[in-house]
């Protein structure tokens, strides 16, 4: 990030960078009247002053990044602590300012919240070979053990990879099978369809610009006809669910040249050849009427054999739940259906984020209580929070419930040159040096973790950077045996010393 001096934000910026700002109050307040303008302000002023050397590589100051993603999550009405942590989740990297210097104003809850982004980051930089090794998923995962950081995350990625065309070719390249590998996947996990939509889209457009261009050449010479098809499908399916009182959203899906790419591999066939390229959603109330508009659809037009999934009796394993079906349509084309109710494709949309919604609208709980314990079996510690909120619990207690528990079992350090090294939790540095080789903890006297010197015997944390200090004459004593927690180092430790004694 190169700091000149002419890299100062001009007064016009200024103004602009205001502007974005009481947008992102704006939309805020929509959802969350009761938000702490002052904090934000406050936050706001903090990452400006931080950044105000920095541009990014369009030559926009850097202040807008962070702006933008707290812009994204807005669209999940995050609390206060994940907009703040969003403002000033690049200020402990490219600048002087330490975790104690934003405890002190922010407090420990958002500090930790940019501290472990910052982990995050640094997981960015370390060798190819760990990263491909697809360590990488996990330790973001247990890395993160507060959703909101994931959530940060995802939004992060989002807006570098809206920007990613001002990077130079093989900085794109990288990022762009990055983001393919970890972050769409990890999107998708989440069930935050419509971050991994566009993550997807957006690799898929830098991976094989050609190809996207063909396939959106095609969509866009399509698009007149298929507007007048969408059109006169709304209007039919409109009509008769009203005769049988069916109150429902009718919408038009447009799809992403990513998926009909899939589509066109998977199934090995031309562009001309898919059948399926208008879709809607029919949105309903309950799962009675979302049965009932099924019944109507099939009665009014041919179903196209073997297209028929039920995925509210039998929900897939990421919870998605909804029926489709696909139907001969008017000038018979193949018209691909989803029929959901509003509560299904809000979490399908949203995923594990769309629980701060049901925290604010009560009066869809009556509709949405059913589903929502439907859906979130594959999430045990998703329904507790459900349950929480319907006991009326508080948000930090929401927040707490919504930690991530997997891979509990596992700390992920590294090397002070990168190498991620997997130890079983509540291991230590006697145990990281015996990971490393027998013979760095056959003389390993100290230890530095994330540049501090340390006892051998603290317990390391996930993304912890642990340095081994060794003399050449050392030896391990007995006693280790007692503080290792992995069979390797306890083995070595105790050859050692019985070699010595006999
Ligand atoms: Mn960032």
């Amino acid at each position: 990030m190169g700091a000149t001096p002419d890299s100062v934000v001009t007064a016009q910026e200024d103004l602009d960078l205001e502007e974005s700002f009481n947008t992102l109050i704006a939309q805020i307040k929509d959802y969350n009247p009761s938000t702490n303008h002052t904090l934000l302000r406050k936050a706001y002023l903090y990452a400006r002053s931080a950044h105000v050397l920095q541009k990014r590589s369009s030559g926009e100051p850097f202040l807008t990044h962070p702006l933008n993603v707290a812009l994204i999550l807005t669209e999940f009405k995050v609390d206060d602590s994940t907009i703040v942590a969003a403002l000033l989740h690049d200020v402990l990297e490219d600048t002087a300012i330490l975790p104690e210097n934003l405890s002190a104003i922010f407090g420990h809850e958002i500090t930790s919240l940019v501290s472990s982004l910052t982990k995050l980051k640094r997981l960015n930089a370390v060798s190819k070979e760990v990263f491909q090794a697809r360590n990488f998923r996990k330790v973001l995962l247990a890395m993160a053990s507060d959703i909101r950081v994931l959530l940060i995350k995802l939004a992060d990625r989002l807006h570098n990879m809206r920007t990613l065309r001002f990077l130079d070719p093989n900085d794109q390249h990288r990022i762009a099978i990055e983001t393919t590998e970890t972050y769409a996947p990890l999107a998708a996990r989440m069930g935050v369809q419509t971050i991994r939509e566009e993550l997807e889209d957006l690799s898929f457009a830098f991976l094989n610009p050609k190809l996207h261009a063909y396939i959106t050449r095609k969509l866009n010479h399509n698009a007149q006809h298929t507007l007048m098809l969408v059109t006169k499908i709304e209007d039919e399916l409109t009509t008769k669910l009203k005769a049988f009182g069916i109150n429902a959203d009718v919408v038009g899906r447009k799809k992403q040249p990513y998926s009909i790419w899939l589509k066109m591999e998977r199934k090995s066939i031309s562009f001309e050849q898919l059948s399926d390229l208008i879709g809607f959603r029919i949105l309903v109330h309950s799962v009675i009427d979302c049965y009932t508009v099924l019944g109507i659809v099939h009665t009014t037009w041919t179903s196209v054999p073997g297209r028929f999934k039920d995925y509210i009796s039998t929900p897939k394993a990421n919870d998605y739940s909804a029926i489709h079906t696909t139907i001969v349509g008017p000038l018979q084309q193949r018209v691909e259906l989803q029929i959901r109710t509003f509560a299904m494709h809000h979490i399908a949309e949203h995923g594990i984020a769309a629980h701060y919604k049901y925290k604010d609208q009560p009066e869809d709980s009556l509709d949405s209580a059913a589903p929502i314990e439907h859906i979130s079996r594959a999430y045990h510690w998703l329904r507790e929070t459900v349950a929480l909120i319907g006991e009326g619990q508080s948000v930090e207690e929401f927040v707490e419930h919504t930690k991530l528990a997997l891979f509990q079992d596992h700390v992920f350090c590294f090397t002070p040159k990168g190498q991620l090294i997997t130890l079983p939790a509540g291991s230590n540095s006697i145990d990281f040096a015996y990971a490393v080789h027998t013979d760095v903890g056959n003389s390993a006297v100290g230890t530095k973790i994330n540049g501090r010197y340390s006892t051998m015997f603290a317990q390391l944390s996930n993304g912890d950077e642990v340095q081994i200090l060794c003399s050449p004459r050392a030896k391990p004593p007995y006693e280790w045996v007692k503080y290792a927690k992995t069979a390797r180092a306890k083995t070595a430790i105790k050859r050692v010393n019985f070699k010595s004694v006999v």
